[in-house]
């Protein structure tokens, strides 16, 4: 293993070097104990050590107790993350990419514009941000979307940084996720922003994330005039200037932009409205120039997003509702979770898709309850994810007869709770 070359894959290769055939850039997050201020050299060190000791591995893997003394002191978390193989990995034959991170635990500091007034136009975090942490993992899609989203923006990252001339080989740092609202764009774009700050942490030396409020761009306040957009984006362009930060910027509900600028057009809406929307565009078209900035957008219309942003993005995901299979794994977790705080108690083993499919979906003893979760999960289908999150509160708040319960009489609570929700959804429909 070469130490040398750790922090950042796209360093690995060296020119001249041959590119073994078949190995494949593994991941490695190690997150330092924010007290902690040992030297990053020195836990790569220790941290190649623990890898060298457990070389073959099945999928991702995450080590949280430790025998060295050094990583026990120091250390939180050793992860192998984003393993899409199924297969035994070993990390030998690979190259590994070693990302060392410590978390910032501020909260969020709004960008104030005016003095007198508390006006929040964007909120502000410093990545990686403690308040994210832990958010890319708890998102579960169908395989695949979700690295391919971060190949994507790693890949435009890692262009703009080798300046690669974007007349000659297109592309671009604008990333639109759309889709039904409560799917999570929102938390994917907090997730892949907090990503990618700890994946570039060998080339930028901070991560800025700015969330741009575009419903507060239109509140009274704001109505008067696109000047107060400007000054924001001054704001930003501060951070975008000192060019060891990776700025990520997030605008939220972007058709709530254009919808504005649609109105205005039809003049149901002061033509004001139509210089600050414009002014938001022009200004984005000012910063996606610099090579460390990344502009992620979501949109909750699936069809209809203005032409002026769909244009603009490069990358565009359509994020839906997650298929039964990735329910099934979200009601996992959230199992799992009440199960380790004993709301669920005894603890019991649930079994996993892959499970369940080797030994045939035949109900027995042991494959009893996961079967019950997987007819509770395919019939949520169409529930957005927000709501599924909600599912086992509910179930608990709703239907629970005892404070603590059983596994089974948890998935019976949980039942009700889907079937109460499809009947609340029906309603809805029905009044609109
Ligand atoms: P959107 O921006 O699409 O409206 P959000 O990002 O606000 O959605 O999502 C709200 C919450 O719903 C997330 O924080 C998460 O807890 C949950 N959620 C949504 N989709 C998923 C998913 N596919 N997997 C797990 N949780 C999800």
């Amino acid at each position: 293993m070469n130490g040398e070359n750790m922090d950042v894959c796209w360093n690995q290769l060296q020119p001249g070097e041959d590119a073994a055939a078949d190995r494949v850039d593994v991941h490695i997050e190690v997150l330092v104990k924010s007290e902690s201020t040992v030297r990053r050299a020195e836990v790569r060190t220790h941290v190649l050590a623990l890898l060298d000791r457990h070389s073959v591995i099945m999928g991702s893997y995450k080590w949280t107790e430790f025998d060295d003394e050094f990583l026990a002191k120091n250390v939180e978390s050793v992860a192998v993350v984003d393993v899409d193989v199924h297969a035994p990995l070993d990390l030998k034959m690979n190259n590994l990419c070693v990302h060392i991170f410590s978390l910032n635990e501020d909260g969020p500091s709004t960008l104030n514009l005016e003095e007198e007034e508390e006006l929040s136009a964007a909120n502000h975090w410093l990545l990686p941000a403690a308040e994210f942490h832990g958010i890319w993992e708890s998102l579960i899609y169908d395989e695949g979307i979700k690295t391919q989203l971060l190949d994507y923006v790693s890949t435009a990252v890692f262009f703009s940084d080798k300046n690669v001339n974007s007349n000659l080989v297109t592309w671009n740092r604008v990333v639109l996720l759309y889709g039904p609202p409560g799917t999570g764009k929102t938390s994917l774009c907090q997730a892949l922003a907090q990503k990618l700050s700890i994946r570039m942490s060998g080339r930028y030396a901070c991560g800025q994330f700015v969330e741009i409020n575009s419903h507060s761009l239109f509140s009274k306040w704001f109505s008067e005039s696109g000047k107060l957009v400007t000054k924001m984006f001054q704001k930003i362009q501060e951070l975008i200037d000192d060019k060891e930060a990776l700025v990520f910027v997030l605008i939220d509900e972007v058709e709530s932009l254009t919808a504005a600028r649609n109105a205005s057009q039809a003049g149901t809406e002061p033509s004001d409205a139509i210089r600050v929307v414009n002014s938001v565009l022009t200004q984005l078209d000012q910063i996606k120039r610099y090579p460390n900035v990344v502009i992620l957008t979501t949109s909750n219309v699936t069809e209809k997003i203005d032409l002026a942003f769909v244009d603009r993005a490069d990358i565009k995901q359509y994020i839906g509702p997650p298929s039964a299979n990735a329910i099934f794994n979200i009601y996992l977790s959230c199992l799992e979770e009440l199960m380790k705080r004993q709301i669920i108690y005894p603890r019991q083993q649930l079994l996993n898709l892959e499970d369940l499919h080797t030994v045939g979906y035949i109900e027995s003893e042991v494959t009893e309850l996961s079967l019950h979760l997987q007819r509770i999960a395919k019939k949520s289908v169409g529930l957005s994810g927000r709501t599924l999150r909600k599912i086992p509160f509910l179930a608990h708040a709703l239907y629970a007869k005892t404070s603590v319960l059983t596994l089974e009489s948890f998935l019976d609570a949980m039942d009700k709770a889907v079937d109460q929700q499809k009947k609340e959804r029906e309603k809805l429909a029905n009044c609109v």
